[in-house]
């Protein structure tokens, strides 16, 4: 068993785990821990080939997360993803041996309180929040967008012989889809990345009950790594922990004796300000809409439009539905923004427009 574990800085305490499993040969997953991002992957493909691809994926979301530059995370999070792609793709086409290689990757970077989480395939994240489990990302998989289109229930999913089937990978396509998602962090939150060797075998339910537990995160990654070893273990199972524990210390201000008139003066204006600032922020941050990104439906989390040059809203979480699926009708809708009374609002909406749509044309 590999295991890695680490502080980046008070606010978040991390660790990392992956276990081969009590079936499969070798260990085709991946994971990366660092102070800038998290990672899972599951690689695919035989002849140790899976585990190069993985490895690939988790290398290069270390390398560009490095040094991101001036990208906003979700930038660099789907920059990074798309670069892998690349490389495994090239190096599929160069030795006979890797063809057919391909791997899911699921990464996370926070940034004080801010989480953005990057993910192509089935492996998942989730967030243990006030003792509840949420499963933050949607799987790219067969058997979930049957799930989706209703035409299997949790129960048949959980149980289909193509469950493992992934709909999107690296390693398949030279243009890559990658869906992102962005939360604030509370103190106390607990986020999980995981491959499908945890959640093939391990209910939702028996996850939250261990990761309520206020052990370490390496201690967390080992009894769930266990949990699914004494279920068999049929595949290779990777997890990542981390607990957000706030970063309140950095930003608690000095004490003054005197404060000039002036200075108090100027004080309570830009105090105002900010509470100002701040309740324009909140209700920015608590308003949902439908709008496309890059010509796909997608849920933005703020206002449309912009103020001085500056965007009110940020793209929260990206669907597969294509502007060229929908009828003139939604696709008007959408180019000026279709609100909604909350992020869970979004399901339904979407699932009217899915009802919509048609194939699109060649
Ligand atoms: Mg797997």
């Amino acid at each position: 068993m590999a295991r890695l574990r680490g502080r980046a800085e008070p606010a978040l305490l991390y660790a990392g785990s992956t276990d081969t499993g009590r079936v499969r040969p070798h260990n085709e997953d991946a994971f990366l821990v660092s102070p800038t991002v998290l990672a899972v992957a599951d690689g695919m493909g035989g002849h140790a080939a899976g585990e190069v691809a993985s490895r690939i994926a988790v290398d290069t979301l270390a390398r560009v997360m490095r040094k991101p530059g001036k990208k906003t995370a979700d930038e660099a999070l789907t920059a990074a993803i798309r670069e892998a792609n690349q490389v495994i793709l090239e190096r599929a086409g160069e030795y006979e041996r890797f063809s057919g290689m391909g791997t899911t990757v699921t990464a996370a970077s926070i940034i004080t309180r801010e989480l953005t989480i990057a993910h192509v395939g089935d492996s998942r994240a989730y967030i243990l929040r006030d003792g509840r489990l949420t499963q933050l990302t949607e799987d790219h998989s067969l058997v979930h967008e049957l799930m989706r289109e209703g035409r299997l229930t949790p129960e048949e999913a959980a149980n289909h012989p193509q469950r493992s089937v992934i709909t999107r990978a690296l390693g398949t396509e030279p243009e890559l889809e990658v869906d992102i998602l962005e939360d604030l962090l509370h103190p106390g939150d607990v986020l999980l990345l995981t491959t499908d060797g945890l959640t093939s075998v391990v209910t939702d339910e028996a996850i939250q009950r261990t990761l309520a537990d206020d052990a370490a995160p390496a201690e967390l990654c080992s009894r769930l790594i266990a949990q699914a070893n004494v279920r068999g273990g049929p595949d290779n199972i990777t997890v990542v922990v981390a607990r957000y524990v706030g970063d309140d210390t950095h930003a608690r201000p000095k004490k003054r004796r005197v404060w000039p008139r002036l200075l108090g003066v100027s004080l309570a204006f830009l105090l105002a300000l900010a509470v100002a600032a701040g309740a324009a922020y909140g209700y920015l941050s608590n308003n949902y809409y439908l709008a496309f990104s890059q010509d796909r439906v997608a849920l933005h989390r703020g206002l449309p439009g912009a103020v001085l040059g500056l965007r009110l809203s940020r793209v929260y979480r990206v669907t597969n539905i294509h502007r060229d699926e929908l009828p003139g009708f939604y696709q008007e809708r959408l180019t000026e923004g279709i609100p909604l009374t909350g992020a869970e609002d979004a399901d339904r909406v979407i699932s009217e427009i899915v009802l919509t749509r048609q194939p699109a044309r060649p």
